[in-house]
């Protein structure tokens, strides 16, 4: 498509800009700013939110499919599923399995990302476990949670083709440190996550090249004021990020704005957590071999242990500015720029810019989305 203009509010994320403009041509942005005489053909979007694409570094599936599905349909059903969501880019997440399971599922996400995708761009591979707390796995296979292993971490490396881009792990395993260290000369995030670290773990952890956690607050122990946890390490160590899962039921609204004000929104990473019923109705459901419930926005195990979100991060952006008190240009920063920078994509990715990636969600006051544009094109439109 040759070049166009967008006419709405601009959401740089940093400012929003009433009556702006954005000029899109070859897949790049030219302009952002207050109007002017357009460029090519114009799309008025009345006072829609015109933000950078947002990016989600943890979706296990949703709509059915799950990223570990052998399925061939299954990258491109989340790929949509996911585009429907405001999401332009996302790393597929892996939960923890056998190593000959994880290997094949890795090769074939790999493929799957160099076949065209029809809605958000795969960015890359989260490996959730195996190297997992037993204590604190939550729905994770605990037959299969095992100690970090840095020839099995080469060998995933290798399988994923350049594409393994964050692992999350539990710091207090043995071995872990060693794997913290050679996932950060890779150039791969080492994230804490399903983890019974305590403060001083976290500390050695973060020493190591640990830069991320996932899922703050769920999968490990909570703030205690004589021994803060990791948890109290993370909000309060400038050198790393922090995911929340802002889908109302997984963090209360209060732990989410505590978290988001220590950490600042530069540091705070909007995930979903998604899993494979995540987009379909109400019922049961069969996810890697257990039974399932999704009801009111929440799937859990039949012991009642939460699995995993239903959301996307339109409903994450949503929570933080409706129920956590934040800005919409905080929280879209949140969903956008802040995961971007740390895949290390900015600047391309995750803001609104002259030169950045085309890559753009327009969203109602409401964060409905209207429409999600992947590198200049549009891959979903809402009918309303
Ligand atoms: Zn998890």
């Amino acid at each position: 498509m040759s070049g166009y203009t967008l006419r709405g509010t601009a959401v740089t994320p940093f400012e929003l800009v009433s009556h702006g403009q954005v000029e899109i041509a070859g897949g790049r942005v030219l302009y952002v700013g207050p109007r002017k005489h357009p460029y090519g053909e114009v799309f008025d979007h009345g006072d829609d939110l015109i933000c950078p694409g947002l990016v989600d570094v943890h979706v296990h599936g949703g709509a059915g499919y799950d990223a570990m599905d052998e399925d061939p349909e299954t990258m491109d059903g989340i790929s949509r599923y996911l585009a429907a969501g405001g999401v332009t880019g996302f790393l597929a997440t892996t939960q923890t399995a056998p190593r000959r399971e994880l290997l094949e599922s890795v090769k074939r996400i790999a493929e799957a990302a160099e076949s065209g995708l029809g809605g958000a761009r795969l960015l890359g591979l989260h490996l959730e476990g195996p190297y997992l707390s037993e204590e604190r796995r939550g729905a994770q296979h605990v037959d299969a949670i095992r100690t970090p292993d840095t020839e099995e971490l080469g060998a995933l490396h290798a399988a994923a083709g350049g594409l393994l881009r964050m692992v999350t792990l539990a710091p207090e395993v043995p071995g872990a440190l060693e794997a913290i260290s050679w996932l950060a000369d890779q150039g791969v995030v080492a994230s804490a996550g399903h983890t019974d670290a305590d403060y001083d773990t976290a500390l050695a952890a973060f020493g190591h090249g640990l830069s991320h956690v996932s899922h703050l607050y769920n999968g490990m122990r909570g703030l205690h004021h004589r021994e803060p946890g990791i948890l109290g390490a993370a909000l309060t160590d400038g050198r790393v990020s922090v995911e929340l899962i802002a889908d109302g039921h997984h963090v209360h609204s209060a732990a989410l704005r505590l978290a988001a004000l220590c950490k600042g929104p530069a540091k705070t990473v909007l995930v979903s957590d998604s899993i494979k019923p995540a987009g379909l109705p109400d019922g049961e459901y069969t996810y890697r071999g257990r039974r399932m419930v999704l009801r009111d926005g929440l799937v859990r195990l039949h012991d009642g242990v939460i699995a995993g979100s239903s959301i996307r991060l339109n409903d994450a952006v949503r929570v933080m500015v409706e129920e956590a008190g934040f800005s919409v240009s905080e929280a879209v920063q949140m969903a956008s720029h802040s995961p971007a920078r740390v895949l290390r994509l900015t600047p391309g990715k995750g803001k609104l810019a002259e030169g950045s990636d085309a890559d753009v969600t327009i969203m109602d006051w409401g964060f409905n989305v209207k429409e999600t544009i992947v590198g200049g094109d549009t891959v979903y439109r809402s009918d309303t």
